[in-house]
């Protein structure tokens, strides 16, 4: 089985103009599948002309960052189900919570969380949640829809988040920062089975140790499965096909 990368902007096409090149790449890692979430509805266009290039590598996500969540929310939404019914998306994302860096828009961030989680569901499609200083918020939203299901993105809290996460059906999203050295994430993760966790870079951003401060691909996740596959005691396979096989579950990818 090959390494699935379950969030990455490699779209992004001021980090990565060579696209062919690219491709290329993540064939020699043994790289199969880049689920690409949105951080904005613009990044659709992009988004999808790696899709026409690759099918079945790039698999397209639409969502928007909390980040980009403005009084103007609730047409937002409607534009996503516009979006749904007329392409194919594999999960919605990224959204969620983020109280680091905008404070003002918290309100419209859990209007808007809440009803493109209900979209989700109406869709029968999975989530990719972006959470930043906002544990309990998000934790409580979740909690409160049935038939929702998911990854955490780029998951860093403790293992009481985590095993509240897992119990509410949802995956831990893992990258780079598990590698950092100042990152308590290996501790939390070492008392939490793999069959939890899924893969993801968050390209161009967070890239692992030993290339950490370059632009990130998912090529790199070689360094998150060797990082895994020492902390588990377990092969790099086993890491890749766990991991993968979640993956694949969780998105419904053949
Ligand atoms: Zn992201």
């Amino acid at each position: 089985m090959g390494i699935i990368d379950t969030h990455a902007h490699v779209y992004d096409v001021s980090a990565y103009s060579d696209t062919v090149g690219l491709i290329n790449n993540l064939k020699e890692f043994g790289v199969t599948n880049v689920l690409l979430p949105s951080t904005n509805l613009d990044d659709d266009i992009h988004i999808r002309k790696l899709v026409s290039l690759d099918s079945r590598l790039f698999s397209p996500m639409i969502g928007i960052h909390p980040d980009h969540i403005d009084h103007s929310y609730k047409s937002k939404v409607s534009e996503i189900e516009k979006y749904l019914m007329n392409y194919d998306y594999i999960g919605i994302g990224e959204i969620g919570l983020d109280y680091y860096n905008n404070h003002d828009n918290i309100k419209e961030q859990k209007l808007f969380l809440d009803m493109v989680l209900d979209i989700a569901i109406s869709a029968k499609l999975p989530v990719s949640i972006h959470s930043r200083n906002s544990f309990e918020d998000v934790y409580n939203t979740l909690s409160k829809k049935n038939g929702i299901s998911g990854v955490i993105h780029c998951f860093t809290g403790d293992l009481s988040e985590a095993r509240r996460y897992i119990d509410l059906g949802f995956y831990l999203g893992i990258g780079g920062i598990l590698t950092f050295k100042k990152s308590r994430l290996k501790d939390v993760l070492v008392k939490i089975p793999l069959s939890y966790i899924v893969l993801e870079t968050d390209s161009p951003f967070l890239s692992p140790e030993p290339v950490r401060g370059s632009i990130n691909t998912p090529c790199n996740l070689v360094y998150i499965v060797d990082y895994l596959a020492r902390l588990y005691n377990v092969d790099r396979d086993e890491v890749i096909n766990c991991t993968s096989e979640n993956a694949r579950n969780i998105f419904k990818i053949n």
